[in-house]
């Protein structure tokens, strides 16, 4: 590490960058599929770019459950809609149900702003990362399977093309 004070230049890796934005956007996607047709939370998380796994409060999988996440990805990438980034004043943010319902208990009390990513009609999160425009540019998500990790905890994992 360079001591304090030192001047650095920094410089971003476009493809690395890029393919994390996709991927982070990517388990927004996920995660508001998930949570639309099967009522489930996530409960945790992963990933490194263009592969990721996320972890659901799910007791009970119907058997197609895969084949139904992985069509629903991919209505939801094709029409492609807006992913759009607010900052909102907090009392406004907490406001909205999909927040009430995620983050109102991991955000610290002196947080006056808050930035907001809504996914269109799909999703919308209290959210400090990078993304994608538009669900089209996350690009088609595979699915690669589905693992028991404990009683009600089902871990999807995913890679991106
Ligand atoms: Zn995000």
């Amino acid at each position: 590490m360079p001591p304090v004070g030192t001047s650095v230049r920094g410089a971003i890796e476009d493809d690395r960058r890029t393919a994390l934005m996709r991927t982070h956007s990517g388990l927004h996607l996920l995660a508001g599929v998930v949570f639309r047709d099967f009522g489930a939370l996530v409960t945790g998380g992963n990933m490194e770019p263009l592969t990721a796994r996320m972890d659901f409060d799910l007791p009970e999988i119907p058997s197609d459950f895969k084949d139904r996440i992985a069509a629903a990805c991919a209505v939801e990438v094709a029409a492609d809609r807006a992913i759009r980034v607010d900052n909102l004043p907090r009392e406004e943010a907490f406001a909205i149900p999909d927040i009430i319902r995620t983050a109102t208990n991991l955000l610290p009390p002196g947080l006056e702003v808050v930035r907001i990513v809504d996914i269109v009609g799909l999703d919308v999160q209290a959210d400090g990362g990078t993304h994608v425009a538009s669900t089209r540019q996350i690009g088609d998500i595979e699915v690669l399977k589905v693992e028991n990790k404990g009683k009600a905890n089902r871990r999807l994992r995913v890679r991106l093309q």
